[in-house]
């Protein structure tokens, strides 16, 4: 095991890295952006190095300044958490150059299934189902709309870079399709760098259902079962859960091997999710996989029991797996909602600031990940992510419950946050049963 690595991320899942660390004995060194000085995660941290102004081109996105802080500092590894460099093979291959451990899959694993384009072609080649569409990138708009009539209406156009929900459009016509073509083309070269586009059929009413997958460095795969992230504004997650409500086991074991071949067929090392789409029919198909620890990741570990972060390290320190496939079981039901501050009524408007009030749920089965608090300033810089709130019962009904109750001691104020959006949510019969798709939250709210 290493015995000193750098935490090159921020907020609630910097604290979650330093207390995987905390139990392993490995010692951290967080670095941090002028924003986040007074952050009191960073007392968790063994050393901490600022490294730059608020602006993350200048601090957490700044590779050398990050690689600086890691040799100045002396540790064997870096952790990049999620967003910020966590998909950035670059980043990878600078730490691999600089005899630095990336804790993460390999950079040509993570440029292979980063391009959405080439991660579409290994699965057709792993012989896993993907959703119709082109067969490689789109040109231009009339290639467009020649496929899109082959495939039928609504179709999605998507960025082959694409990311956090950016950069789809759906066109449910031709004359949408040509606007939607050049608008799409313009965001993904801005916000990617890579204009490149590729078109799918949308899946109406479809299902989000995602696999964990781990992978050591001696080629063993197992996967931890499913999430179903069906609940989402704007392609942006926002209630997870596992078991999926949707999948009988037969799928579930169906959905779980596909993911596992296909991470075989990239090589895969260390943490990452295949995603699928489910439709009406119950009909699976390949959408992307994420080469990173995912902010869900909470409701696997507890209802599989093992820590996720801790097997990173330990993944990336060289360790096999000593998990079974067969001794990995999903036991009872766990539920995520992510606490962001936001207005709901005002249209998921940001809302930082300083937060007065700071009362948080706890008792049996509740979970909070967070690195918020009374007297906590939110950053109008960063994600508006202050917290996960996460539940684990023996059954749904129980797990719906104990959210409801958990979210109603959960206090912050003034800032407005999606705490009552996710009461409302859990409070609907359709929640209830377990009858959502990735529309739900739009169409209802
Ligand atoms: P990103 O990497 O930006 O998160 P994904 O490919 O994971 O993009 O898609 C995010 C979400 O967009 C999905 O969970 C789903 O809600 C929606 N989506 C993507 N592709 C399709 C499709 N072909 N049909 C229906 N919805 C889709």
């Amino acid at each position: 095991m290493f015995s000193k690595i750098l935490i090159a991320n921020r907020g609630e899942i910097a604290l979650r890295i330093i207390r995987a660390c905390r139990e392993l004995g490995v010692q951290t060194v967080v670095v941090y952006s002028e924003a986040d000085r007074n952050a009191a995660y960073l007392h968790q941290a063994d050393e901490t190095i600022c490294i730059g102004p608020a602006e993350p081109a200048e601090s957490y996105l700044n590779i050398p300044r990050i690689i600086s802080a890691a040799e100045i500092s002396n540790v064997e590894a870096i952790h990049p958490g999620y967003g910020f460099l966590a998909e950035n093979a670059h980043f990878a291959e600078v730490c691999q150059e600089c005899k630095i451990a990336f804790i993460g899959p390999s950079p040509e694993s993570m440029r292979l299934l980063g391009d959405k384009v080439q991660a579409r072609n290994l699965a057709k080649h792993a012989k896993v189902q993907i959703a119709p569409g082109s067969e490689g990138s789109v040109e231009n708009e009339e290639e467009a709309a020649k496929l899109a009539e082959k495939i039928g209406y609504p179709v999605i156009i998507k960025a082959s870079a694409g990311g956090g929900g950016r950069g789809m459009r759906i066109a449910h016509n031709e004359v949408n399709l040509r606007s939607a073509f050049h608008n799409a083309q313009t965001e993904a070269a801005t916000a990617f760098k890579n204009s490149e586009l590729y078109l799918e059929k949308y899946l109406e009413q479809a299902r989000h259902v995602e696999v964990q997958i781990l992978a050591d460095q001696a080629g063993n795969v197992v996967h931890l079962w499913e999430r179903d992230c069906s609940l989402q504004r704007r392609h942006q997650k926002v209630i997870e859960e596992t078991p999926s409500p949707a999948l009988d086991n037969n799928l579930r074991e169906e959905l779980c091997k596909a993911a596992v071949r296909l991470v075989k067929a990239a090589n895969y090392v260390n943490a990452g999710t295949v995603e699928f789409l489910l439709d009406k029919k119950m009909k699976y198909y390949f959408s992307e996989v994420n080469t990173r620890i995912q902010v869900e990741h909470p409701i696997t570990e507890m209802v599989t029991g093992i820590d996720l972060l801790k097997w990173q390290l330990r993944i990336a320190a060289g360790e096999h797996l000593k998990l079974r496939q067969r001794d990995i079981k999903q036991q009872g039901v766990a539920i995520e909602c992510r606490i962001n501050a936001e207005d709901p009524a005002n249209g998921f408007q940001p809302c930082p600031g300083r937060i007065e009030r700071f009362i948080s749920p706890g008792g049996f089965g509740v979970r909070l990940d967070t690195h918020a608090h009374a007297g906590y300033v939110i950053s109008p810089r960063y994600d508006s992510l202050i917290g996960k709130l996460i539940v684990h019962q023996k059954t749904r009904p129980e797990a719906i419950a104990c959210m409801k109750r958990a979210l109603q001691e959960f206090h912050i104020e003034p800032i407005k946050t999606t705490i009552s959006l996710c009461l409302e949510i859990l409070s609907h019969p359709q929640f209830s049963k377990g009858k959502i798709d990735t529309g739900f939250i739009e169409r209802t709210w």
